[in-house]
Parts: C-alpha cells; structure tokens; sequence
C-alpha cells in the first residue's frame, strides 16, 4: 500500500467548536474519513468566543504559543490549542487559533446585535491565513497538501505562490481550494489587501483583484493547484452562467480542467435515526410507527396539535434569499389553504424572521416558528417531519436534503446544484422526492401538492419512505474522490 499523505484541512468553522452552516458538518466528516483511510489529516480553525474548553477538552500547547502574525503594520500574537474530534471513524487532530482581538466574540462572521459583518473581517481573517502558514514551521509536521477551504481561507494559497514559495518548508506543499457557496467572495477595499502582505505586482485582473476591490475568494480561485465545490452540477452551473459563477463563471471556465466537483457526504454516525442520540424515538425502517412518535414530540414541542391524516412540512435553513424564501413567501397563503402543518428552524436575515413571526400569528394551529440555531431542535425536525422543503435558488451542495432521506423525511427540492445531483422524482415507485425546475411559486406548489396526493396513499408513501431512508451518501466514495485529486496534484511540477 502506498504511503499516507499528511493533509492540513483549513477550515473557518468545524463542530462542535463552531457551526454556522454545512461547512462545519463538512470539515468535521471529510478529515476523519480521510483519516480512516490511511492519511493524516490535520485541522486548523479559528477558536470563536469563549468555548467550554475542558468539555470540549481544549489543551494549551506551551510552545505554540505567543507566535507573531504580521498583519499590515500591526503584530497581532496568536496562541494555539490543541484538541480531538472522535468519532467511531478515528480521531483527527484540531489545531485552534486563539486570538482576542479577533476572534473574542462567539459568532464567526456577524455581529449578533447589528446582523452585519463584523466591520474587521478582512483583519480577522488575513490574520487567520498568515497564522496558518506561520504556525506550520513551527508544528514540525510537513503536510503534502494543503485543504482551503472559502474566502476565509483563500490567501493560504496565494502567501504559497508569493512570499513563501521560496521557503523550503513548502517546497512541494500543494493547494487545493473547496468552493462551498461562491455567493460569499471577501470583498474588500484595496487597503485591506496592503495589509495582507502579499506583493504589490498580484494586485491586478489576473491576480486578486476584482473589479478594484480585492477578493480573497478569487485568491484562492487563482493560486490553488486545484479547485473543487461539493457537487458534480454546482461545478458545471458555476463555469457556464452568470447566474451561478456570480462573476466567476469567467476565471472558473479559464480553469475548467482543475475544477472538480466532490458530493459532500452524510457522517451516519451522527445523522442516522437508528442511533441519534437526540430523539426522544430511535428508528429504522421496519419501525415507522417510532417515526410517528417523534413527530408527535415534534408537534407537541411547537404546540401544534397532532395528526396523522396531516403532513407536517419541516424547514431548517439558515433564513438567506439563496435558501429560497421569496418562494415560500409568496406561496404561504396557497400552502395554508391545504391540509398541512408547516415548522421552520431558522436564524439570519430578520425580514424574513418577522414575515414568518407574522405567519405564525396568523396561522396558530398549522404553523411553528423557531429562530436561533438549535442543534437538538434540527434532529427532532428531520426525525418527526414527513416531508423537508428545500426551494433554493442555488445550492452547491445541500446537506439537509440526504439527512432526510435517512430519517425518512422526503425532500421536496428545487432541481439546482446538489439538490438535483441527490433527488428524483417519485414517479411508478421509482425515486426519493418532489423537484420543480423554475424558480417560481406556482412550480413549487405543483411539487408539494404532488408530495401531498401521494401522503394521502399511505401504502405508496411508506414505500417511499423505506426507500429514501435506504440511500447511501457516505462519505467514502467522496473522500476517495478527494484522494485522488490530492494525488494526481502531488504528481504535477
Ligand atoms: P448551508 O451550508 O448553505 O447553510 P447546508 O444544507 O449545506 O446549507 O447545511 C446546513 C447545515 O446547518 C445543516 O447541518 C443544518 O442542519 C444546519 N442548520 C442550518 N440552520 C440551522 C439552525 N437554525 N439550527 C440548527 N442547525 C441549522
């Protein structure tokens, strides 16, 4: 068997120290099943706030710490910690930056108060990519490959190409950079680029520059050895149109043949009703009438009275136009009209927070509301739900729709991105879920109300639940997929 190679996963959130989105489930999956598969993988993250660190078991490393980042005139000092994600796959180690000024406040990018980006941003994360290449001579640990990951980590690439190429540390050190949602591209003037310290002559079309501003995401666009994003048809959707390259499609074409698209996978040891430890019922698929109880804790937990004869649609999103929330919007009082009950968990954008607190009071008995982020709550919708809508307008990957399928919970997906890479039609008792093409109300209630007719045949529907909870999106063949492209980037000059 050939030798492991060593992989630095760079990451801006990863659980259980940070979530705001799939991210986080992805760079807690991904490097322990590449772990399992023979390669050392270690993660590098910012430590947000003020973190539990003896539940969490966070040690100190005494020689790591009080290291020196230059960020623009400043020196700001970084401490690093030390810690251990442990799942039945393996452990994988877990460097966290620790820095006050920076990273003192608990939410990663948003000022919880304003609901705006925290004004230092650019700062904050030029210091995080400086301090990763920084603190790499200092691990005495060489990886063969670096794993970027989002805007917040793509400066590591082009500090590769630049200031660091002629350090023998990274010598035969390659890059590559994971797209998770190209809609997030840290913008920034070109006074926070001076503060990068990357050379003056990459400030132009060809380097990071973005229409006079500068773009960390389009650094690591155009620096990494090879690009990914987490499905095959996000991949080709960004290189083709405006609509989803978001004024990449440009540079993404330029670099067709080193852009790869990876599914994300599912780690079933978390989301698998037949042992999440969060619901108050666990399940398989010879054990529907478990399912059913769930979804009377479910109803119960939102004071909604429970029915067997009435679907109850889940929601948990984070509350973004992406997610598709206009639709839903405008198709609300269609979907009152049918005999459903609707609950959504959700935090972000408080238009849409008010509009559904809205919703909710004027539909008392069909509707609940939860804003915030709730990681118990999340597991009790996926397992008491029949059905998980996921209308949006893009979405590289999605992850919520394949929880579903395991639970047994059917997706009723926009056919884009991901979502059509893991859903298909139920149709002469083929296929796990509900799609609609346009992006336009009445094309999502055709879909619904096709998931609904079929609800009222509970023969068809129990059939179609055991084979949605049967699907198998593990992350060994991605992370295999990932193997390889670390590989054959290996081999290049
Ligand atoms: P995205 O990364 O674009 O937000 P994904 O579907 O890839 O969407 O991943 C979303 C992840 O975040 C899932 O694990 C989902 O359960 C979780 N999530 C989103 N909003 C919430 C919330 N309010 N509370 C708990 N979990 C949430």
């Amino acid at each position: 068997m050939s030798k492991g190679l060593n992989i630095l996963f760079c990451t801006s959130e990863v659980t259980p120290y940070s979530k705001t989105g799939g991210l986080a489930d992805v760079s807690n999956s991904l490097p322990q099943e590449l772990n399992a598969a023979g390669h050392p993988v270690r993660i590098i993250t910012p430590k947000y706030g003020t973190l539990d660190e003896r539940r969490l078991r966070i040690y100190e490393i005494k020689r790591l710490t009080n290291i020196e980042v230059p960020v623009g005139d400043k020196i700001a000092i970084c401490n690093i910690k030390s810690s251990f994600i442990v799942s039945p796959k393996g452990k994988a180690q877990v460097f966290l930056i620790e820095n006050e000024e920076y990273f003192g406040k608990s939410s990663p990018y948003v000022d919880q108060k304003t609901g705006k980006d925290y004004p230092d941003n650019d700062e904050r994360f030029i210091f995080f990519n400086r301090a990763v290449v920084q603190v790499l001579g200092l691990l005495g640990w060489q990886p063969d490959v670096i794993h970027c990951n989002d805007w917040q980590t793509g400066l590591i690439p082009a500090y590769l190409k630049t200031i660091y190429a002629k350090d023998p540390l990274f010598h035969n050190v390659k890059s590559i950079f994971t797209i998770h949602n190209l809609a997030f591209q840290g913008i920034f003037p070109h006074t926070s680029f001076l503060k990068s310290g990357l050379p003056e002559n990459i400030y132009n079309e060809e380097g990071v520059e973005y229409y006079d501003k500068f773009s960390m995401l389009k650094a690591g666009l155009v620096y990494s050895d090879a690009i990914t994003t987490v499905s095959e048809n996000y991949s080709k959707e960004i290189a083709t149109t405006h609509e989803y390259g978001m004024g990449f499609e440009g540079l993404l074409k330029k670099r067709k043949k080193d852009l790869y698209g990876i599914l994300n996978g599912v780690d079933y040891s978390v989301w698998n009703p037949e042992r999440d430890s969060l619901l108050p019922f666990r399940y398989t698929s010879k054990e529907l009438p478990l399912k059913r109880e769930n979804k009377k804790a479910l109803c119960k937990h939102f004071n909604l009275e429970f029915n067997a004869e009435t679907p109850v649609i889940g929601i948990i999103s984070r509350l973004s136009d992406q997610k598709g929330f206009d639709l839903i919007k405008n198709a609300i009082p269609e979907m009152m009209k049918e005999n459903i009950q609707f609950v959504l968990l959700g935090s972000g954008d408080k238009t849409y927070q008010k509009f559904f607190e809205g919703v909710k009071k004027k539909y008392t008995q069909k509707v609940g509301v939860h804003f915030g982020f709730s990681e118990e709550l999340a597991h009790l919708i996926e397992a008491g739900s029949d059905m998980f809508l996921m209308p949006s307008k893009y979405e590289p990957c999605g992850l919520n729709q394949m929880y579903s399928l395991k639970y047994g919970t059917i997706p009723i997906v926009r056919a884009t991105g991901g979502l059509a890479d893991t859903i298909t039609e139920y149709k002469n008792g083929k296929g796990n879920g509900f799609l609609f093409n346009k992006y336009e109300p009445a094309e999502m209630m055709k879909a619904i109300k096709r998931a609904l007719k079929l609800y009222s045949n509970r023969e068809e529907w129990i059939k179609l639940i055991r084979q949605a909870m049967a699907y198998d999106f593990s992350w060994e063949v991605s992370a295999k997929k990932y193997i390889d492209l670390y590989r054959s980037i290996m081999k290049k000059g």
